[in-house]
């Protein structure tokens, strides 16, 4: 799949701390393996409402990492894929009585403009799930080599007692995990089931519904096994698991990743993932933000109403990347505030000196991405230069702003 096009990342010398990162399931502070190539994937949109601000939020805490890792001299390999097949985008698409491909078309090209627009690197390898048919296949095969699907009525289904450690590592208690699981698209209900949480591989080809051949007759796959089966085919292979970083929402923990993860252990016998990152959700004032209540902020929108693309991304980037956290009016006059600041400071000809901002912000972004840091450091900055020290060079943090936190002023 085309992604958007490619930045120039300014080189910046400097001291790099090993990146630490929460991870989710473990819950613990770990650090970023940098010796080969880095593979983080980050699960995409499905493309029938993009992007809104809970999406960019994500994309721009995982350009964080990339960036930082980029600009410390690690090779990255960064895989994010697109589900550009799956049920929300056939019900949007009936909803509204409009082709689900050309949906999917329109929703992917705005997803790349506004990946442009707030200056995400793109991906090394940007993966559509109806592209990756033949390798969802080969791992399926697998699973059905090993005697570990079932069928009901022509859908197929992996068990999920039978794969290792899968049952006792649940994140959440059973209870919590079938509720959380109905919730987000499983069917733990279904009459025929062996255990309630197991998932769904490949489902028959309904009436009026796409569907794709397959040598498990016609129909599409199932969610979890397009990241695993994306993931295993385009990571470098070059860790002791198939990933050093697998990224999302924090709506994807359970069952998304928990499942790719047991899918992915399972298919290729190591771990899936060192570090599973997962970034909060956006609220709108003090509210929960969802397709249902319709207050969805959109980033599109936002840059149609002539807000400036760098005052977006801080806003975004304000507040801890982990916490649920509020877009809010306020937020977005105090990220226009800091904007306005910065720029003034550069615009100076002399400016506090730089060499120790640039280290601090290195340091405040190794440290789980502390980013409400980074500004407490470049507000500091700001009054320094505005009380007349000396000594900097407005260029070098220009393009230090640029490489590694995404902003030009
Ligand atoms: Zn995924």
């Amino acid at each position: 799949m085309r992604s958007w096009p490619d930045l120039y990342l300014p080189p910046i010398t400097a001291h790099y701390p090993q990146l630490t990162l929460f991870s989710t399931y473990s819950k613990k502070l770990l650090p970023v393996n940098q010796e080969g190539p880095i593979d983080i994937y980050v699960c995409g949109i499905t493309p029938y409402d993009s992007t809104h601000c809970g999406h960019a939020a994500t994309y721009i805490t995982f350009d964080l990492i990339h960036r930082y890792l980029k600009s410390a001299g690690a090779t990255v390999n960064f895989i994010e894929n697109i589900t550009d097949i799956d049920d929300p985008l056939l019900e949007r698409a009936a909803r509204d009585n409009q082709d689900w491909h050309e949906l999917a078309e329109s929703q992917i090209d705005l997803f790349r403009s506004d990946m442009t627009a707030l200056h995400v690197l793109p991906p090394t390898s940007y993966i559509g799930a109806i592209e990756s048919m033949s390798e969802v296949f080969k791992q399926i095969s697998v699973f059905q080599k090993a005697n570990l699907t079932y069928e009901i009525a022509g859908d197929l289904y992996l068990s999920i007692a039978e794969c290792p450690g899968a049952l006792e590592n649940l994140p959440l208690s059973l209870e919590e995990s079938l509720r959380i699981f109905k919730e987000r698209g499983g069917d733990p209900d279904r009459v025929g089931k062996k255990h309630p949480l197991d998932t769904l591989l490949w489902l028959k080809g309904r009436a009026n519904e796409p569907a794709w051949e397959s040598p498990f007759g016609p129909g599409r796959p199932g969610w979890h096994i397009e990241c695993a089966a994306i993931a295993i085919k385009y990571a470098s292979g070059n860790g002791k698991s198939t990933l050093t970083i697998q990224g999302g929402g924090s709506d994807l923990i359970f069952p998304h990743h928990y499942m790719s993860g047991v899918q992915g252990r399972t298919l290729v016998n190591r771990e899936f993932a060192e570090i599973y990152s997962h970034t909060g959700m956006i609220g709108l004032d003090g509210e929960k933000m969802s397709k249902s209540k319709g207050n969805l902020v959109f980033v599109s929108k936002l840059l149609a109403d002539g807000v400036d693309p760098v005052v977006i991304r801080i806003g975004l980037m304000q507040d801890r990347y982990r916490n649920d956290r509020m877009w809010s009016g306020a937020g977005l006059a105090e990220a226009e505030k800091k904007v306005m600041r910065i720029r003034s400071a550069l615009s100076r000809e002399e400016v506090a000196p730089t060499n120790p901002l640039i280290d601090e912000i290195i340091a405040a972004l190794s440290n789980d991405l502390d980013t409400p840091k980074v500004f407490e450091i470049v507000e500091r900055w700001c009054f320094d230069t505005e009380s007349g020290q000396s000594g900097g060079s407005s260029g070098e943090i220009a393009r230090a702003f640029d490489a590694l936190l995404g902003l030009t002023f």
